[in-house]
């Protein structure tokens, strides 16, 4: 170490208090030297930690954590990262946001936070985005707070018997384990938001995650002072009963409010992301009122700074309450305003007899996203009878196109290639254009050996993971046929089936010698649903059989982790919903940075994305009202599209496909730019967050 570094080093806490400060704060998750610096301290038993820092640091004998802590080497690389830290944490830090108009902060609810395979707060897409949204909003400096629930039995892990029957098991999580702070009073008792709720008031208790610059509030019901059902109300994400459920969404949206406000933030915008946070608005209108507001200007008040983003375009994906069970939990609050709790039940209501979420979160915000340009549209088509005097066109619907956390999901083989050939600093400009040029540069071999390596790592993963029809783990696909990765919620719109629809097709395709192919699939069906389920169990018990056996592997429990080995390592990325009822779906960019091509029916993000250059598309985007016939159709065309376009150009009888190849790289180069979390985020401050 030189002087100039020795000096700008003495300001740095010691290696074991700093990596203390380092596993709080999510941060270390997306910055790969972080990330190694962990994982040197023990290979093996941060893998068996789960690659949980935190987890790692309460597990490791003392000695052996001093030990290491002292190596020169250690010490040189931990300098290194703590001074990256440090700076970008730093009040000095210069961010994109800065010199743009602030208004102050941005609340942003969400039922759900994928942050990390370790952290079980998200079930699948929206969580994943969620979390997206809050690590880039760090990176760009946007002063955002998130609001949450912490689920003390997390999500639940799929099990799936031989049978292909599926069972979740849920797992008390172990929060001291956990880069988690309860949030306390001066005498160490726990700070608490008192609740009415029906009959009785609850309290629940405040938990910050710090992910880089923002931070996330999590609120638990498990408080001793609640009675034992109050004590469960946040224990499990999305619960089956219907009462449950409500009552998390009013200790989300309630408490989310008066947790900001005991922490003495005065967030100038209200984000909802999906309808599940809107009794938000309640609390805010409650506060105008108090504060001496008319019930118009308290309701005025909230829609000028509430904002509302909607994720689905399945009109059965929009919940929707019994009045009854409405009623009966917020007797309390229309005891103390009457008219503002009719008005939004008024509001909430289509004919009178459910409380939609959606809908009431559509009425009380004044800017509202669809989150791609076809989802935009149809969502202005659902929701147009709320507008009944405009045309469809200019319903006030507007869309912002999803996109991922380039950091999260990109594998670090390319960030090391890309560092290299783009120049340092390009992560901050990877929304640019311009940016992703210099991929023309890497040579062929560098871009397919990196792809075959992330491909090997992908298998010895499977191998421990998957599951074929013998119920053993065992490698046996092999790394030079084509893969084929499909990793969705098993909801029969998704059509898991339409590979197999002709199943004696698609098995002869598998097995011919010269162009084998094989497939990976991985997901989960909500316990509730049994049509889900069935479909999953029909296409589970296939890896069973001979035909398929060795070639089709299923990946139980599909998490962050399983996905970023699916999305890095499979070669073409498949997806068949339905059009258009997938929203946006994010899966397949993930994809598309690392080089494995889409091959999807036009819907969502692809609709927008494809070019014949990048990847391939199957199926009828304008399909017609018999979905069995339509659902032959796309199977013919997914098949067809399959053996006589994708196949050759994998297959053209060299070592290294030169088409295909350059299709890697037209894949990173078109679609990095346009769909990574930073051009979303920016967007989001420019349309929907500032006035
Ligand atoms: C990215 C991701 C999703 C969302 O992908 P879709 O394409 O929207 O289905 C869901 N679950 C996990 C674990 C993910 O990483």
């Amino acid at each position: 170490m030189n002087a100039t570094t020795a000096e700008k080093n003495k300001d740095l806490p010691p290696p074991h208090e700093g990596v203390l400060e380092l596993a709080d704060n999510l941060w270390w998750t997306w910055h790969e030297e972080a990330h190694a610096l962990f994982a040197s301290l023990d290979p093996d038993l941060w893998a068996a930690c789960g690659m949980n820092a935190s987890r790692l640091l309460a597990s490791i004998p003392e000695d052996q954590l001093q030990e290491k802590l002292k190596a020169p080497d250690f010490q040189d690389r931990y300098h290194a990262v703590m001074t990256a830290y440090r700076a970008e944490m730093g009040k000095q830090a210069t961010t994109w946001y800065e010199g743009r108009r602030t208004d102050g902060e941005i609340a942003y609810f969400c039922m759900e936070y994928g942050l990390a395979t370790w952290l079980p707060f998200y079930a699948g897409g929206l969580g994943v985005l969620a979390g997206d949204h809050l690590k880039a909003c760090s990176d760009l400096g946007v002063p955002l707070i998130g609001v949450g629930l912490l689920y003390k039995e997390g999500a639940g892990v799929q099990r799936i018997s031989a049978d292909g029957d599926q069972a979740t098991e849920f797992l008390e999580i172990d929060v001291d384990k956990l880069p988690l702070e309860r949030l306390e009073n001066e005498d160490g008792s726990p700070l608490l938001v008192s609740l009415p709720l029906g009959d009785r008031s609850i309290e629940v208790q405040i938990w910050k995650l710090q992910v880089g610059r923002v931070p996330l509030y999590l609120l638990d019901s498990d408080v001793d002072s609640n009675m034992p059902d109050d004590r469960a109300i946040t224990a499990r994400l999305y619960p089956s009963e219907a009462g449950t459920r409500i009552k998390q969404e009013i200790v989300l949206g309630i408490g989310g409010v008066r947790a900001l406000r005991l922490l003495g933030h005065e967030p100038a915008v209200w984000h909802m992301n999906e309808g599940h946070s809107v009794m938000l608005v309640l609390a805010n209108a409650l506060d105008h009122l108090e504060r001496g507001s008319t019930l118009d200007a308290a309701l005025e008040r909230v829609r000028s700074n509430t904002v509302f983003t909607t994720h689905t375009p399945v009109p059965a994906g929009h919940e929707k309450f019994s009045l009854d069970l409405i009623r009966s939990l917020l007797v309390p609050y229309r005891a103390e305003a009457p008219e503002l709790v009719e008005q939004l039940i008024d509001e909430a209501c289509e004919s009178g007899e459910s409380f939609g979420m959606a809908r009431l979160a559509m009425r009380m915000s004044n800017r509202r996203n669809a989150v791609s340009e076809l989802h935009g549209k149809v969502a202005r088509g659902m929701w147009a009878h709320l507008w009944p005097d405009r045309p469809i066109e200019q319903v006030p619907i507007g869309h912002i196109t999803n996109g991922v956390h380039l950091q999260t999901w990109l594998a670090p083989e390319f960030v090391r290639i890309f560092d290299e050939k783009f120049g340092l600093g390009w992560i901050n400009a990877a929304d640019d254009p311009e940016t992703w040029q210099a991929i023309r540069q890497i040579a062929d071999a560098t871009i397919w050996g990196t792809h075959l390596k992330l491909k090997e790592r992908m298998l010895r993963f499977l191998a421990s993971r998957a599951i074929d029809g013998e119920g053993v783990n065992r490698l046996s696909l092999d790394p030079r046929a084509l893969t084929i990765g499909f990793a969705r919620r098993f909801v029969t719109y998704k059509r898991a089936d339409l590979v197999f629809k002709d199943a004696e097709r698609i098995a002869a395709l598998m097995a011919d010698p010269n162009r084998p192919v094989q497939i990976v699939m991985t997901g989960k069906a909500h316990p509730a649903d049994q049509a889900g389920q069935a479909l999953l169990k029909e296409v589970y018990l296939r890896t069973g059989m001979p035909e398929f056996a060795g070639r089709f592997v299923f990946v139980p429990d599909y998490n962050m982790d399983v996905a970023r080995y699916l999305v890095q390592g499979v070669d073409v990325w498949l997806n068949t919903p339905r059009v258009p009822n997938e929203a946006s779906g994010t899966s397949g960019q993930k994809a598309a940075m690392n080089g494995v091509l889409n091959f999807s029916i036009l819907d969502g993000w692809w609709a927008e994305a494809y070019t014949p250059e990048i990847g391939w598309s199957f199926g009828d985007p304008d399909p017609i009202d018999d979905e069995e016939t339509q659902d032959d159709l796309d199977a013919r065309d997914l098949l067809d599209t399959l053996e006589n376009e994708i196949l050759p150009y994998y297959y053209d009888g060299s070592p290294q496909p030169a088409k295909w190849i350059g299709m890697m790289k037209n894949s990173i180069q078109q679609v990095s730019p346009d769909f990574t979390a930073r051009r979303m985020i920016k967007q989001y401050v420019e349309q929907l967050y500032r006035g």
